[in-house]
């Protein structure tokens, strides 16, 4: 069964919440403020996140934030108390799969869960590689890798590009930085290592092109 984050400060929602899910079957875990919900948000075990915005330490929106730049992919549903908030969450490039405004009904919320538990395939949840820049780590399936501070800004640079191509020169600027010399195969050996590293990684070289980091 789907196992769904709650992060909620208000001790009384976080049960209503908590009991309600617990009787469709849900497994449930919670988080009462946002530096937490950030740590436990990473976590690969989500299958979705219900997120409250006014938290104590970090706002839901910062930790949204955060949690997209760091590669997590899990479904985020934005619990927001007041109109300007949900016009945010609208608004914003936060990275937020859907929202509901507070108070909302117990039945539409599990609605909205329900319907995007079902286009969020479970092979989806954060697999791969991220990058936690809090930590300064990267992860590979969850699990932290060992890398040197240059094969961090390589995965660094690949997980801020899914999905395009980027040349070896492009990869020199955002990686080593603009103004370094380094010949293309000394790229190709540390993306070699970087590949060797993260097992499953997807980085896929495109001949004559570059590389790229699927998924
Ligand atoms: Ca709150």
């Amino acid at each position: 069964m789907a196992r769904i984050l709650i992060v909620e400060d208000e001790p009384e929602i976080a049960r209503m919440l908590e009991d309600d899910l617990r009787l469709e079957g849900y497994e449930v875990e919670t988080a009462a403020d946002g530096p937490a919900a950030s740590t436990l948000g990473r976590e690969p075990r989500f299958d979705l996140i219900l997120l409250d915005v006014m938290l104590p330490g970090k706002d839901g929106f910062d930790v949204c934030r955060e949690l997209r730049k760091s590669g997590v992919t899990t479904p985020i549903l934005f619990l927001t108390a007041r109109t300007h908030e949900a016009e945010k969450v609208l608004g914003l490039d936060l990275g937020a799969d859907d929202y509901i405004t507070k108070p909302f009904s117990p039945r539409e919320l599990r609605a909205r869960i329900r319907a995007r538990l079902r286009t969020q395939p479970k092979s989806a949840a954060p697999s791969g590689i991220t990058v936690d820049e809090d930590r300064g780590e990267v992860r590979c399936d969850g699990q932290r890798v060992d890398v040197t501070p240059l094969e961090y800004k390589l995965a660094l640079t690949f997980v801020r590009n899914r999905g395009r191509l980027l040349s070896r020169n492009q990869l020199i600027d955002l990686a080593w930085g603009r103004d370094t010399y380094i010949t293309e195969r000394a790229v190709d050996a540390h993306i070699v290592n970087l590949r060797r590293k993260l097992a499953g990684l997807e980085i896929v070289s495109v001949r004559g092109m570059g590389y790229r980091l699927d998924g």
